[in-house]
This record gives C-alpha cells, structure tokens and sequence, in this order.
C-alpha cells in the first residue's frame, strides 16, 4: 500500500505502528494526530508507579518529541479527529480543517466506564483513570489517613487500591459480583489476590452494588451500597470497564461491533482503514474479541504495519498480561476465556502460585503469582500448542521446564 498514512490516536497502538514501519525502512509520509498534550507514552504505570509517585511522566514516554521529526513523522498533539470522509479520503480535525491520507489507521483505544450523573458520578472527588492527567489529579488527593471507596474488583481497581493503601489511605472496594475479577479470571486467583489484599487491610466487599454516590457542596462524602451500608468516602474510584473509542468508524459506516471490526490483517470493512488496540474487535479462536492489552495493542499494530508495508502475513495474538499490587507480581500468559477447569501449583517460593487453565482438556492460560518460572513455561507451552500431563503439574516435584520441548 503506498501514500500517506494518518494515524488518529497517540497511545500504544499508534507508537508501535509507526516505529514499526521507519523499522521496516517504509518512508511514506506519516502524521499522528493525538487528542493528547504529550507524545506517546505507556498507560499500564498510571494504576502503578505513577500513581505511587515512584516515575515521571518523561519515563513514561515511549521516545522524546524529538524523535518524531527526526522520524519524519509529523506529531500533531492536543488535537482531536472528529470525522473521517472514506469517499473523498479525509478526516476532519477540532479546528475544522481536514488532513488527506491513502492510508489511515485508527488507534483511538478505549474510553473507561463512568457512573451516571443521576447517582452521582459527576462529583468531584470521583476519579476514573486513564491518561496521565487522571492519575495526577488522583495522586495530588492521596494523603494518609483519607478514605477511598474503589467501584469495580477488576486490575485497575484492585491496582489503584494497592496503591492507596501504600500511601497510607484507608480503601474499601465494591464489587457487584460474587467475587473481585468475575471477568477476567478463576475463583482461585480471585481468592489469592483477595487474601493479599485483605493482609494488606483493604476491606474487599463482594456482592455488593453501589446505589449512589453521597455528596455535600459538589463533593463526594459517602457512598450508599446495595446492602444498606452508607460509607463514608473522601475519594471514589470508578474500574467498572472499558468502552471502545469506535464512534468515528461508526459514523463513517464501517463495521463495529462494540469496537471496530477487523480481519487478521487488521483491516476494517474498508481495505484502506486499518484498526488496532484496544478500539479493535479482532478474530480470536473462532471468535470475536477485544484484547485490552499492551501485548495486544504492540503486536496487532506491528502486523498491520507489516502488511501496510506490504506483507500478508496474518496476526495470530499470543495473549499475554501482568499486573503489579504491592509486591506481588502477577502474570498472565494465554487468554482463559471459556475455561472449563483449573489447577492450582503453589510454586517454590513462599507466596509464589499458579493457576492453569483448561479448556475441554486443552490448556490455554495461566495466572503466575510471583511465580515467574510457571509464567515463562506456561508461555511456552502455548507457543508449543503443548498441553501439559495434569498428573505432572499436580506433582510439586515435577521441574516446571521439562514439560516444554
Ligand atoms: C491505568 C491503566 C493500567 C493498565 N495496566 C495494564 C497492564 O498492567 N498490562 C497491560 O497489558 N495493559 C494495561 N493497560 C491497558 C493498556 O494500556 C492498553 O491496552 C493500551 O494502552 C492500548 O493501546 P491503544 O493504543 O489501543 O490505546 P491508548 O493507549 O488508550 O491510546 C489511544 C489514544 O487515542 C487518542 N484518541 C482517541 N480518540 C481520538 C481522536 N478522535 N482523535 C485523536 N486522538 C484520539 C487518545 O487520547 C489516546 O491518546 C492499562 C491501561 C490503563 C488505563
């Protein structure tokens, strides 16, 4: 594919897409248009260091400004697409004024989930995070001693509780589900992160639903919980999902979705626009999926660069997933979705574990809880296609690494 690519969106997706293709020696004019103040830059240490106060934004960033240019890739910061003409192959900017591309890739990722209004979300002192702004208004509100009420047990949320209470706030978190990480993953990692968590002092509420938000002055003060329980609250914080930025490929008639449709090529309903990230619903394993990940956002726009440039090659995702609360790490290779049975391998050294995954007898993920070794092998195996003997993984005496090839 020759011509000018327009890439909307300045995050993961859109960084690796253009490094990839200055990688592959393709010098086509490129330009970035990013809604964001600031070059591109890694969001996963926004629910972590960042918001601990332990890396600056500078550390953040996948390469300077100066990189940009030096590129010759135009960067164009705080600026917003507003609409995209297929027909006459343009998209409108805030200003007003258009940009002509042959090529254009939409990397706008995903936007979180807010409460209403009407039960109070608009308050202030209720945060939800996902750019660096977010995380600094969050972070300039926790002081010690104050009380945060966490709506959602998914990672972010239990991420931002870690984080709370390493700053020494008192944290409750909701969860409507029967248990924290419903979505994501088993009752038995669920359980071991609970248990971390509650040795940590967070009080971890499941089954229970937010009712309203309380607030005085504009403010947030409370909360009322489905179980009657009025709790007093100095901040919220709302990781209650995702919702894909798929609004510009809807009203430009491309397919979606609940995100925007693409092939394995990455490649929506129209051959010149391209998708990737977390706006993108991909072909998974006979289904269709949205993969939230850095991993994903990564390798899905390599491979739409790759075939930009002028390759075929189809992307194959290879799953893979971590996040970090307090002192645990916890890792994530394969996807588990439509598990039907799990073990668990407590690992070598004290608190390290793992929880394996499988589907009609097939194994697909693992969750590696300071267990780097079960990671790395479970890693492997599902590159290998290898489902390991059950009677070998339940062995605590089996060498993890002689179940690989
Ligand atoms: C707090 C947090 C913690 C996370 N932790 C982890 C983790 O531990 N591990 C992991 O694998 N993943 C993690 N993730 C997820 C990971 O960061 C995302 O999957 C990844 O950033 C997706 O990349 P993306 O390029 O698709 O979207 P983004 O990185 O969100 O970039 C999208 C960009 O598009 C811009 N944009 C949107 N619409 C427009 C428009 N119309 N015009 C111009 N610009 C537009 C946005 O402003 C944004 O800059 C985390 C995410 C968050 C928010």
């Amino acid at each position: 594919m020759t011509g000018r690519l327009v890439v909307v969106g300045g995050g993961q997706a859109a960084f690796a897409l253009v490094a990839k293709l200055r990688a592959l020696k393709d010098a086509r004019p490129i330009t970035i248009v990013s809604a964001e103040a600031t070059p591109p830059y890694q969001r996963p240490p926004l629910s972590k260091k960042y918001l601990l106060g332990e890396a600056d934004l500078g550390r953040l960033h996948f390469r300077s400004e100066s990189w940009y240019p030096e590129h010759e890739v135009e960067l164009r910061l705080s600026t917003e697409v507003t609409s995209i003409d297929r027909a006459a192959k343009t998209v409108k900017l805030g200003d007003g004024s258009t940009l002509s591309y042959d090529v254009l890739a939409l990397a706008t990722g995903a936007a979180p989930r807010r409460l209403p209004a009407e039960i109070g979300g608009d308050l202030d002192g209720v945060y939800t995070v996902r750019d660096y702004l977010d995380a600094d208004r969050l972070g300039t509100e926790m002081s010690e001693g104050r009380r945060a009420l966490i709506v959602g047990g998914g990672y972010i949320g239990l991420e931002a509780a870690a984080v709370a209470r390493g700053r020494g706030l008192e944290v409750t978190v909701i969860e409507m589900a029967d248990r924290i990480l419903q979505r994501v993953a088993s009752p038995a990692t669920a359980t071991i992160l609970k248990a971390i968590h509650i040795a940590r002092g967070v009080d971890i509420r499941e089954k229970t639903g937010l009712v309203r938000l309380i607030g005085e002055d504009g403010r947030v003060t409370g909360a009322e919980l489905s179980d009657g329980f009025v709790l007093p609250a100095d901040i919220v914080i709302v990781g209650i999902g995702v919702a894909p930025n798929d609004r510009l490929a809807r009203e430009a008639g491309l397919e979606v979705a609940n995100g925007i449709v693409v092939d394995e090529h990455a490649r929506t309903s129209d051959p010149s626009i391209f998708a990737m990230g977390d706006c993108a619903v991909l072909p998974f394993e006979g289904n269709r999926v949205r993969l939230e990940s850095v991993q994903n956002a990564v390798d899905q726009a390599e491979a739409a660069a790759a075939v930009i440039a002028g390759g075929t090659e189809p992307y194959a995702p290879r799953p893979w997933f971590w996040s970090d609360q307090y002192d645990v790490k916890l890792q994530i290779a394969g996807f588990c979705m439509g598990y039907d049975d799990t073990l668990v391998r407590p690992g070598q050294r004290e608190g390290s574990v793992s929880v394996w995954y499988f589907r009609q007898g097939r194994f697909i993920a693992v969750d590696a809880v300071n267990d780097a070794k079960a990671y790395v092998v479970g890693k492997k195996l599902l590159e290998q296609g290898r489902t390991p003997e059950r009677t070998a993984l339940e062995d605590p005496a089996t060498d993890l690494k002689t179940l690989t090839l």
